[in-house]
């Protein structure tokens, strides 16, 4: 049980829609076990939008909603669907619009040029950012580089997050440096998240970022099912297992648990509007 005296944690980013949960109700109460009060669960793709939407009604003081297309599946998704999504993201309540953002770590889908795929993912997020302004949102964003490849996805995906400076980003899963966190809060008004990335081996260079960030500028998340943090690594992950990843902050900044708590879920709360 969570100590008595302890915040609550807020999992700002997971995806409860999965297919590799049986049940969401199940993952609830495990996570309400580590100390969990609410997540923001990502319906990222047409298949679990409603789905989404769905654990919302089903578990609202557990859950809120994003909804986006995910990068990686812009070249699946036509103008119809596109059109339901905006539908469904102006007659439901949503936390933000997410996760969007731009991939270039995996390489372009069958029938697809590699120029026209970043083309159409840099399109598709413009669309998210013009849809997030319109309904007076923040935005959930995904960037991810190839490994010693330089930082194009990062820096098309600033850019873009410049054009439109009512919307406020939160780079999801930040392993970036602190030069990119600098210009993410300086220059975009945003704000930063760790996941369970933080707690594995040979990644000191963000965990420095995470020591060094300032309180009012990050929150954690699990990414959950995917990511799942040490002592779990590689097994199914469930939003609870943000306790770990807050484990690892509280260790690298020299404060308590309860502190990363209190700090987290007050910018969470702030960020997505949560009630109360
Ligand atoms: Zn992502
Ligand atoms: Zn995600």
């Amino acid at each position: 049980m969570a100590d008595e005296a302890m915040e609550e944690l807020i999992d700002t980013h997971c995806h409860l829609a999965s297919k590799r949960y049986v049940s969401g109700t199940e993952v609830r109460e495990q996570s309400r076990a580590l100390g969990l009060s609410h997540c923001i669960s990502q319906g990222t793709h047409p298949k679990d939008w409603d789905a989404t939407l769905a654990l919302t009604r089903e578990m609202p003081d557990f859950v809120s909603a994003c909804l986006a297309v995910h990068p990686s599946d812009c070249t699946e998704v036509d103008e119809e669907q596109w059109e339901r999504m905006k539908e469904l993201c102006r007659e439901n309540p949503l936390a933000a619009i997410g996760e969007a953002g731009l991939d270039y770590y995996w390489d372009a889908p069958e029938g697809w040029e590699e120029d026209a795929y970043r083309a159409r993912q840099r399109n598709f997020l413009e669309r998210h950012f013009e849809l997030a302004r319109e309904l007076q949102l923040n935005i959930s964003l995904h960037t991810r580089d190839k490994v010693g490849a330089g930082d194009a996805c990062f820096e098309d995906a600033f850019s873009i997050a410049r054009q439109f400076p009512s919307v406020r980003p939160v780079f999801h899963c930040f392993i970036g440096s602190q030069r990119q966190a600098e210009r993410v809060f300086e220059q975009l008004n945003g704000m930063i998240s760790f996941t369970g990335l933080i707690t594995f081996k040979k990644t000191e260079a963000v965990q420095a970022v995470a020591a060094w960030c300032p309180e009012d500028r990050f929150m954690v998340e699990t990414d959950s099912p995917y990511l799942s943090p040490e002592p779990h690594r590689g097994e199914l992950n469930i939003p609870g297992r943000v306790r770990y990843v807050a484990e690892k902050l509280a260790e690298l900044r020299g404060v308590s648990l309860s502190e990363i708590a209190r700090i987290t879920s007050r910018n969470a709360h702030r960020f997505f509007r949560l009630p109360g």
